[in-house]
């Protein structure tokens, strides 16, 4: 079948397909967290006591005894198996963006050959996959090639259920033999610990006599496209690479800014609700959809949640999206960049760090004291973006994130705060001691709960910053799509600790000789002189921006996750970690080697997939084209007539120039023996992506030129409009 002949087929099947009709929608409350092992079920299948130590474990994290460990699993296997359920797994977040499980049966067999059941606390507790499968970096050594999962009671079980069974989940997190964190789980759990023992000595400076354990918050923004499988199927590069590799833009994009909260299509909204419905069977709130900017491309919130829990919730949720999506005959596209000269996609991560007692710390609240404390709380992060922008920038680089952190529609790749106009004057006059005089005047308020109640409301946004504050709040814009939560929250937690740490040294100074707000403030004055620099308002994207961040605040611009990777063997951020305790230097150099390993093979296979296209689809089509022209015109001018020579020309010249691009690259592709994994990394940013591109053009071109009876791709008008 030729190229066009699967496209002519694809529009007539979908235009024809009789529209997958929305099931009659359940209460909620029928649905929500059915299938999910949480405290509520637990109450029902546990006694009292083992209900309370288990409740004790969920909510401080504080260990289980292995007697009630064995009660928990023995309550789950039933509570599981009375759905159906025969097979459970520790379900775990390895390195990559994605989730791994191994399937164990409840199974065993006695001595009369009968089938029996068992689930023992060892069981639930510990798992053993082999660790060698899974990229571990230099973790991976050959003879402690083992490594285990151990059952994360903090964040509940759950069943899944798939078209090829029900399984109960276990969220786990996934160690080598000798006790080094294999997985984003562990640096996780490891940076709300540090952050809660920094924040509690920030608190009882403070004066706070009750303080509940501190926790972070996520509520996670996940942009996504949808395309009609038929299409997709007829394009390799979408189906192996996530993204179009070629692809002209179409006569009518986003300019028109028409899909932005417009209607949602019909099919994508009867998607949607299966996909939510789902989410809600287990325990996930999905809370807000829509459209986004570009065609075809859409917008999932949950509700914020504890960030343990929101991070496992996130995974799950891309799982599900993509298998969902499956179901109703669309690819769903994770990846941060699709389609060239249309919107890519992001995740903004909205982080807060609160608890029982104090509440939300990033919440200016309604009394003196309370600002107090937010004030702390919110220089702490500018401090902690100033020092460890590079890795902010680094916990987000990816081949794929590439396209969108430079171009001017993603924040760019100079890590700034945005804080809102009236709080950035609140700490423009910290600094310039205009606070200080206040404060000495014995003025307990400083008229700043006014200010920062004004400052809650979140209409005014600059969208141009990577890491705004949205009222309560902090919202790391510069996430990719198909990223997990984890890396990103792992870097703010540990920043923070480190911040509120050097926060707590220098108000303990200050509180020997100066009431507490005083005291406060010149702390914060002495921050702001250190780190206000890093506070921006302004437009992100302009080209004065670019500069005078590097040349007069001396941020660093990161544009590529080559330049950006390398940040984690700096010596500030190995000792970061280090000195809080969250990654060893040896864990930490492992996450470098794996993600550079990634952003290598990641470039690699799309490169090869330029050739093969090129080579196997582009080139004999063009051919055919030019062939067909040749002889038209031969005939044209043995009858006299005048014949299209330049179209001929251009149309041979430009399969030469995409020729002669395919055969460089093809060598590039060859290059091997690089001194380092950063010049390797270097060659594939620098040499590899720009001849992809030069190929690219050529293609893009000729699309323009050969007649659409030929072009063997999908194009992106039909991809992005036809649903
Ligand atoms: P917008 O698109 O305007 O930025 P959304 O309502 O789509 O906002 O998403 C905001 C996200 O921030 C939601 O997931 C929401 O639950 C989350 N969020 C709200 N308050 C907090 C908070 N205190 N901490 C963390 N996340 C929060
Ligand atoms: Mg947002």
């Amino acid at each position: 079948m030729s190229g066009n002949q699967a496209r002519e087929q694809a529009i007539a099947y979908i235009t024809n397909r009789e529209p997958k009709q929305s099931k009659m929608p359940e209460s909620l409350s029928k649905i929500w967290a059915k299938d999910v092992f949480n405290l509520a079920a637990m109450e029902e299948a546990l006694s009292k006591n083992a209900f309370k130590a288990m409740k004790n474990t969920v909510q401080t994290g504080a260990p289980l005894d292995p007697a009630t460990a064995d009660v928990v699993a023995a309550a789950m296997k039933d509570w599981a198996m009375s759905k159906g359920v025969k097979f459970f797994s520790h379900i775990f977040y390895p390195m990559t963006n994605i989730t791994a499980e191994k399937h164990d049966g409840f199974i065993i067999t006695n001595s009369d050959g009968n089938a029996i059941t068992e689930f023992t606390g060892s069981l639930l507790i510990k798992g053993e996959p082999d660790g060698s499968s899974f990229p571990n970096g230099s973790l991976r050594m050959t003879n402690a090639a083992r490594g285990y999962t151990a059952w994360d009671p903090t964040s509940p079980a759950y069943v899944m259920h798939t078209d090829n069974g029900s399984t109960l989940m276990i969220p786990s997190v996934f160690m080598s033999w000798t006790g080094e964190a294999l997985d984003k789980k562990i640096p996780l759990l490891r940076s709300n610990a540090a952050m809660n023992k920094s924040a509690t000595k920030v608190l009882s400076l403070m004066g706070e006599v009750e303080i509940a354990p501190l926790n972070s918050s996520c509520g996670a923004e996940q942009e996504y496209f949808l395309v009609d499988e038929n299409f997709a199927n007829s394009r390799p590069d979408l189906l192996l690479a996530g993204r179009t590799l070629f692809g002209a833009p179409p006569a009518k994009g986003q300019q028109f800014d028409d899909h932005y909260f417009g209607a949602i299509p019909a099919r994508v909204q009867v998607f949607m609700q299966d996909f939510e419905d789902k989410l809600y069977h287990l325990g996930i709130p999905a809370k807000t959809h829509h459209n986004e900017v570009a065609p075809g491309q859409f917008e999932i919130a949950p509700y914020f949640e504890a960030a343990n829990v929101a991070a496992d919730h996130q995974q799950l949720l891309m799982t599900l999206m993509k298998s969902t999506a499956k179901q109703h005959g669309f690819l769903c596209l994770l990846h941060e960049k699709p389609f060239a000269g249309v919107n890519g996609s992001g995740k903004h991560v909205n982080w807060s760090v609160g608890n029982a007692t104090q509440g939300n710390l990033l919440d200016p609240g309604s009394t003196p004291h309370d600002n107090l404390n937010f004030l702390l709380f919110c220089g702490a992060v500018i401090r902690g973006v100033h020092l460890y922008g590079p890795l902010l920038r680094a916990v987000i680089a990816s081949a794929a994130n590439d396209h969108r952190l430079g171009a001017n529609e993603a924040p760019p790749a100079i890590l700034s705060v945005y804080l809102g106009e009236q709080l950035e004057s609140v700490f423009n006059d910290i600094k310039a001691g205009k606070l200080l005089e206040k404060a000495k005047g014995g003025l307990m308020d400083l008229g700043l709960s006014q200010i920062l109640k004004f400052e809650r409301d979140p209409g005014d946004r600059n969208r141009t910053s990577p890491f705004a504050f949205t009222g309560n709040r902090f919202e790391f814009r510069a996430v990719g799509s198909s990223q997990s939560v984890s890396g990103p929250l792992v870097a703010m937690n540990t920043m923070l600790a480190d911040s509120l740490d050097w926060i707590a040294e220098k108000l303990e100074v200050a509180l020997a000789n100066n009431d507490k707000t005083t005291a406060v403030i010149l702390v914060l004055k002495e921050l702001m002189e250190l780190h206000g620099n890093v506070v921006f308002g302004g437009d992100g994207y302009s080209s004065e921006w670019h500069s005078k961040a590097v040349e007069e605040r001396g941020l660093k611009n990161i544009p590529t996750a080559a330049e950006a990777l390398p940040y984690f063997k700096d010596k500030a951020i190995v000792s970061l970690f280090e000195r809080t305790g969250v990654l060893s230097p040896k864990e930490l150099l492992s996450r470098f080697e794996v993600y550079a390993e990634q952003y290598i093979l990641s470039i690699e296979v799309e490169a090869k997939l330029v050739k093969d296209i090129a080579t196997t689809r582009i080139y004999p089509a063009a051919i055919k084209y030019i062939s067909e022209i040749s002889a038209t015109n031969a005939s044209l001018t043995s009858a006299g007539i005048g014949l299209n020579k330049e179209s001929l020309e251009k149309l041979v010249a430009l399969t030469n120039t995409m020729m002669t691009a395919v055969s460089e690259l093809s060598t590039a592709i060859d290059e091997h023996g690089f001194d380092s994994v950063e010049a390797h990394m270097t060659f594939c940013a620098k040499t590899i992506c720009p001849l992809m591109l030069e190929v690219r053009a050529a293609v893009d071109s000729l699309e323009g030129i050969v007649t659409d009876e030929y072009w063997p791709l999908p194009k992106y008008q039909e991809m992005l409009f036809i649903k």
